[in-house]
C-alpha cells in the first residue's frame, strides 16, 4: 500500500538505475509521480525497470545522464520541463565511491568523487531552480550520509563530498525557503547496495554489529523517508539533515 499520495506530481531522480535510486523511483511511480530519472551507463537495466514500473501501472523515463557534465545536466532538466511543465521535485540520489587511504587517493580519484557526489548536486539544484522558483514551490531532497557527518578512514573524497552536501542543503535551504522550495538531505548509514557489495563478509558483519539496530537498511527504507520529504506531509521542514542509519550516528 503507497504510504503517500503524489498523483499528478512530477519527480526527477538521478541515479536510478541501481540501489537506493532504483527504490526511490519504483517507491514513488507507486504512489503515483510521472518520474523522470537518469542512469550513467546501466541503460539495459533501466529499460528493466521502465517496462517492470509499466506493468504495475505507474510511469518512469530514464535517460543516460552524467551527473558530473555540466550541460548535460542542464539539457536533461530542461527536456522534462517542457514534456511535462513542471518539476515538483528533484532526489539528488547519483553517486560514486573510489576509496582509498589519503597516501594512496590520486587526485584524478578526489576530483572524480568532489565532481559527481557534490558538483553534480550542485549542477542539478541549479538547473530546477528557475522552473521550482516560477511554481512557487518545489522540493530538493538529497541523499548525504552519516560519513558525511562523522567522517571514515579511506573515504576523504567520499566524506569531504557528502559533508559539502550539508552546507550545500542548508544554504540552498535559506536561498530558496521564500518561494516555498524545501531543501532537505537524508544520510543513510549501512544500506545493502552495490556500493557497499566490495565489503568482505566480515567487515559487513562488523558493520552492522556496531549498528544499535544490528542489521543493515533496505534502499525501501531509504526510499520511504524521501518519499515523506517529497509529500505534503513534510511542509514545515527544510534545510534539515536526517540520519537513516539503525542507530548509528547517535
Ligand atoms: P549504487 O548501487 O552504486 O548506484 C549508484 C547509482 O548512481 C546508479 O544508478 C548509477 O548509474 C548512478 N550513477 C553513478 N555515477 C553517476 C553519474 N556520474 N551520473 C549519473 N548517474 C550516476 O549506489 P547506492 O548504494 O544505491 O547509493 C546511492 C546514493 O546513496 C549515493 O549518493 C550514495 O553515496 C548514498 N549512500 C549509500 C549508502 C550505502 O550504504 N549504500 C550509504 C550512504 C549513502 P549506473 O547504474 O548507470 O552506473
Amino acid at each position: 500500500m503507497a504510504a503517500f499520495d503524489h498523483t499528478g506530481k512530477v519527480f526527477v531522480v538521478t541515479g536510478g538505475s541501481r540501489g537506493i535510486g532504483e527504490s526511490i523511483v519504483r517507491t514513488l511511480a507507486a504512489e503515483g509521480a510521472t518520474v523522470y530519472s537518469t542512469y550513467n551507463a546501466n541503460a539495459e537495466r533501466a529499460q528493466a525497470i521502465t517496462a517492470d514500473v509499466a506493468e504495475r501501472g505507474g510511469t518512469v523515463h530514464y535517460q543516460s545522464v552524467d551527473v558530473a557534465n555540466e550541460d548535460a545536466v542542464k539539457a536533461f532538466v530542461d527536456h522534462v520541463v517542457q514534456q511535462a511543465g513542471r518539476i515538483d521535485g528533484l532526489v539528488n540520489n547519483a553517486g560514486i565511491t573510489r576509496d582509498g587511504l589519503i597516501m594512496r587517493m590520486s587526485s584524478k580519484d578526489w576530483n572524480d568523487v568532489l565532481q559527481t557526489n557534490l558538483t553534480g548536486v550542485f549542477y542539478a539544484c541549479r538547473a530546477v531552480a528557475r522552473p521550482m522558483m516560477s511554481q512557487r514551490t518545489g522540493r530538493i531532497v538529497n541523499i548525504g550520509s552519516i560519513v558525511g557527518l562523522g567522517g571514515n578512514a579511506g573515504q576523504v573524497n567520499y566524506s569531504s563530498a557528502k559533508a559539502g552536501l550539508v552546507g550545500l542543503t542548508r544554504s540552498l535551504a535559506r536561498e530558496l525557503a521564500s518561494r516555498n522550495i524545501l531543501v532537505n538531505c537524508i544520510a543513510p548509514g549501512y544500506v545493502e547496495t552495490d556500493m557497499t557489495d566490495k565489503l568482505t563478509e566480515d567487515q559487513k558483519k562488523a558493520f552492522s554489529d556496531s549498528i544499535p539496530l544490528k542489521r543493515s537498511a533496505t534502499a525501501e527504507e531509504i526510499a520511504s523517508v524521501v518519499s515523506f520529504f517529497l509529500s505534503d506531509r513534510s511542509s514545515y521542514i527544510t534545510g534539515q539533515v536526517l540520519n537513516v542509519d539503525g542507530g548509528l550516528a547517535m
